[in-house]
C-alpha cells in the first residue's frame, strides 16, 4: 500500500523551490519516535520487495529494474540515504554509482557515456549519488560549458530516461532540500569532529556562497525534467529522519508498481524432496 508521503512529495508543475518549508514533513504526521517505528517496518518491507525483484530475475527471467537518482546540495543526506534506507536491503542486488568529478577520460566522452556504464544490471536496484543531473547544476552554475551546451541537455535526459523506462527501468527520482542554515549546521559538525573531517570538503564552501545559482538551477531541472514518466519527487530534508523515511516510501511505492512475486519453482518440488531424503 502506498503512502500519503509519496503523493506529498511529487513534483507538480509551478512548485517552487523557493517557498519549501524544508523542516516539514509532507504526508506524514507523526514525531521523530513514530518515525523510527515506521522506518523499522517499512525497511523490512523494502528488503523483501528487493528480494522479489532479484529473485524474478535470477529465476524468472524477469529484465525489469529500479534506478534511484539522489540528488542534493552538499549535506543534504545523501550519504545518509544510501546507507540506512539503501542499506537496510542486500547489498547483493544493488549497484551503487557515485558520480564526482569527470574524470579526463570521462571528459572526452559525452556526459551520458559514464552514466549509461553505471546503469543497474536486471532485477537490480541501482543508486545513483549524484548523476547525469549535474551536467544541468554544478555545470550550469559554474559555467563549465557554454549555455548553448547545457541548455539542449534537459531534453536530451528527457529522452535518455525515456529510452530507460522503455526498458523496463523504474526511476525513482529525489531531490533532497536542506536550508543554508542547515547546511552550515552539517559543514560545522563535520570541522568540529574529528571522525567527520574525511567528508569536509574545502569546496563545499565555494559552491555554498553560489546557493542562489544553484535553487535557480534546480528549479530548472524540476521545471524541465519531470515528466509523467520519470517524475521528480522534492524532500524536505532538514529532518533526516523524514528524508529518509520519503525515500524509503518511494521506492516501495516504486516496486509494488512492478506487481512482483516470487517465480514458481522449475523443477518438481516432490520429487527433489525425496531425492533430498534418501541422500
Ligand atoms: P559529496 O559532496 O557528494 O558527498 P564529495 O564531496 O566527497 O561528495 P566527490 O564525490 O568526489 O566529492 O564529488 C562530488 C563533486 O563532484 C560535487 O561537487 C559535484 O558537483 C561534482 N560533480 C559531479 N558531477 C560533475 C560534473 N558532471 N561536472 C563537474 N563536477 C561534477
Amino acid at each position: 500500500m502506498s503512502s500519503p508521503i509519496t503523493s506529498a512529495v511529487r513534483f507538480r508543475p509551478g512548485d517552487t523551490v523557493a517557498g519549501l518549508d524544508l523542516t516539514a514533513t509532507p504526508g506524514f504526521e507523526g514525531s521523530k519516535t513514530d518515525a523510527a517505528e515506521v522506518q523499522a517496518t517499512r525497511s523490512a518491507r523494502l528488503a523483501e520487495l528487493q528480494e522479489m525483484l532479484y529473485a524474478g530475475w535470477k529465476a524468472g527471467g524477469d529484465h525489469r529494474n529500479v534506478l534511484l537518482v539522489l540528488q542534493g546540495m552538499d549535506a543534504s543526506g545523501k550519504g545518509g540515504i544510501v546507507k540506512h534506507v539503501v542499506g537496510a536491503v542486500n547489498p547483493m542486488g544493488v549497484r551503487y554509482t557515485a558520480f564526482g568529478k569527470p574524470t579526463e577520460e570521462e571528459l572526452a566522452h559525452h556526459y551520458l557515456w559514464r552514466i549509461r556504464r553505471a546503469l543497474p544490471p536486471a532485477g537490480h536496484i541501482g543508486v545513483f549519488d549524484r548523476s547525469h543531473y549535474e551536467d544541468v547544476l554544478v555545470v550550469r552554475v559554474n559555467n563549465l560549458v557554454p549555455q548553448e551546451v547545457w541548455e539542449k541537455r534537459y531534453d536530451e535526459i528527457n529522452a535518455f530516461e525515456r529510452e530507460l523506462v522503455d526498458g523496463g527501468t523504474t526511476l525513482v527520482k529525489v531531490a533532497l532540500f536542506i536550508s543554508a542554515e542547515e547546511q552550515k549546521k552539517q559543514l560545522l559538525e563535520r570541522l568540529d569532529d574529528p571522525t567527520k573531517h574525511w567528508k569536509y570538503n574545502p569546496g563545499d564552501v565555494d559552491e555554498r556562497l553560489k546557493w542562489p545559482a544553484y535553487q535557480q538551477a534546480y528549479q530548472a531541472v524540476l521545471d524541465r525534467t519531470s515528466t509523467d514518466y520519470a517524475p521528480w519527487h522534492v524532500v524536505p530534508a532538514n529532518r533526516r529522519w523524514y528524508s529518509r523515511l520519503a525515500v524509503t516510501e518511494l521506492l516501495i511505492e516504486a516496486l509494488e508498481g512492478l506487481d512482483l512475486s516470487y517465480p514458481p519453482a522449475d523443477f518438481d518440488i516432490e520429487a527433489e524432496r525425496r531425492r533430498l531424503l534418501d541422500s
